[in-house]
């Protein structure tokens, strides 16, 4: 990663509060860089009035001796479908157009209480459907690396904002790779957690028994700083899981003695050769610095992208249906009746991604077509998740690609909806198992980032974390 006009996390924070940076001043150099830097299009908009009135009350109470949380005067940037109190929060869709956030994310919430400081909503993909963000209805964000490439997504705004360098972090979401793939095409560090280790309240859902809360981060050290005060149980969100009682930061980089098992199924047909070559070359590292690194196979892995385009479809209808024109933001306004009302107000405020995806999941939970698809997809989903557990039998962590390929040029992939969904072919597994996984930039092909995917089994987080660490020293 280059250099950065940013501190280490934990530093940049320590140094607020000891009084000798300013919350106002960092506020204003994120902001005067989001500007200098419009032109890629990572931004939807920035909150300056709300950032600097807070940035005022943290550099005031710390004048007054008071004491300020252990994120005091770090701005950050949320993808657009956080809520933010007060703040406009589309998810990149003309249907949310308008709608001002009346609560706010559990997430922001926390961060917000240790003293961090929300400076703008990120692009994505419209309702984070999508690989690229050329399916937000607003415009599409160019890779930092090349402006002619995507930079991935769903949260493609979000990891292009933070190798632009336009904050310290950002957050995203990852519900089949939306963060680990974008990380991977712009080069920075993706950590997708445990499913359930943040809660999703107050964020925009997609398909819920796979959305996670992730970041995006210039090193793993910065991800575990920020996920050490997100992570844990949220009364709001019934899936939240116990954070870890070792906590997420302070962990130690780990390589020597780690068994790594190389997916197999990763690295065939399909995969690049410059990818392939950056991530065997970030495998032959691991091994002389001690770890034992062996091929493994999981034979249904290559299964896992059709079962999550049925399973995901088939949340995404459920979940869009409360867009009906009568609550939240775009209502036709010109309707007779009800029932046209929905079909004028659904027709005209969601873009063909999200009516793709409610097409198809209306399509296999219907009766008649349930059991051929939705419950083979689940009973595929279960066979995928016993392959994971078996292999964490032998192995510690699972490596491979992020993507086939390193960032697409914009508008090759757009008009193909199955190419574009071949993007997700790593990163779908293991978010149909919950497990954590991370992107740790190990190279470059042709010049574009390759990242490596790291995988781990549930609730190993921390010591995901230390195997980052690790990772990101060696690869360097
Ligand atoms: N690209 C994947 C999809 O389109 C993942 C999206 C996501 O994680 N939000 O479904």
């Amino acid at each position: 990663m280059q250099a950065s006009q940013w501190l280490p996390i934990a530093e940049l924070s320590a140094k607020v509060r000891a009084g000798e940076l300013r919350a106002a001043d960092l506020v204003e150099q994120a902001l005067k860089t989001i500007e200098a830097k419009k032109e890629y299009n990572a931004i939807i908009a920035t909150i300056p009035e709300r950032a600097r009135t807070r940035a005022a009350s943290i550099d005031a109470a710390i004048k007054n001796g008071e004491t300020v949380g252990r994120l005091a005067g770090v701005p950050f940037i949320a993808k657009d479908n956080f809520l933010v109190f007060g703040a406009e929060t589309t998810a990149a869709s003309n249907m949310l157009k308008g709608f001002t956030a009346p609560y706010q994310s559990t997430v922001i919430e926390k961060l917000e209480a240790e003293g961090a400081i929300c400076v703008a909503k990120a692009n994505l993909d419209a309702f984070a459907h999508g690989a690229s963000t050329e399916n937000s209805d607003f415009f599409t964000t160019k890779n930092p690396a090349d402006v002619a490439r995507v930079p991935g997504g769903s949260s493609g705004g979000s990891a292009a904002a933070v190798v632009l360098d336009m904050a310290p972090f950002a957050l995203g979401t990852d519900t089949g790779g939306s963060v680990r793939q974008p990380a991977s095409f712009v080069g920075c560090v993706g950590y997708k957690p445990t499913y359930g280790l943040m809660s999703r309240s107050g964020i925009v859902a997609m398909a819920s028994s796979t959305d996670v809360v992730g970041t995006l981060t210039r090193t793993a050290d910065d991800a575990a700083y920020v996920i050490d005060v997100i992570a844990g149980r949220d009364p709001l969100d019934g899936t939240t899981i116990e954070r870890d009682p070792a906590g997420y930061t302070d962990v130690p980089a780990a390589m020597k003695g780690k068994k790594i098992g190389l997916i197999k199924e990763w690295m065939g047909e399909g995969v690049a050769p410059g990818v392939a070559t950056v991530i065997r070359s970030a495998a032959d590292a691991f091994r002389a610095a001690g770890a034992d690194v062996r091929e493994v196979s999981l034979p249904s892995l290559p299964l896992s992208l059709a079962v999550y385009y049925i399973v995901v479809p088939a949340e995404v209808s459920s979940n869009l249906s409360r867009h009906d024109g009568q609550r939240f933001a775009f209502s036709y306004a010109d309707a007779a009746t009800l029932d046209e009302s929905y079909t004028q107000s659904r027709g005209n405020g969601f873009g063909a991604e999200a009516k793709r995806r409610i097409m198809i999941g209306t399509y296999v939970l219907s009766s008649g077509y349930y059991d051929a698809y939705y419950r083979k997809a689940q009973t595929v989903r279960t066979k995928l998740i016993n392959e994971f557990n078996e292999a964490f039998k032998q192995f510690d962590f699972l490596i491979g690609p992020v993507a086939p390929t390193t960032a697409f040029k914009i508008g090759e992939n757009a008009s193909d909806p199955l190419q574009m969904y071949l993007a997700d072919v790593m990163t779908v597994g293991p978010s149909l198992a919950g497990l954590p996984a991370i992107s740790v930039p190990a190279g470059t092909s042709d010049n574009l980032p390759v990242g490596l995917h790291i995988v781990a089994p549930q609730r190993s987080d921390r010591a995901l974390l230390g195997m980052a660490k690790a990772a990101e020293e060696l690869l360097a």
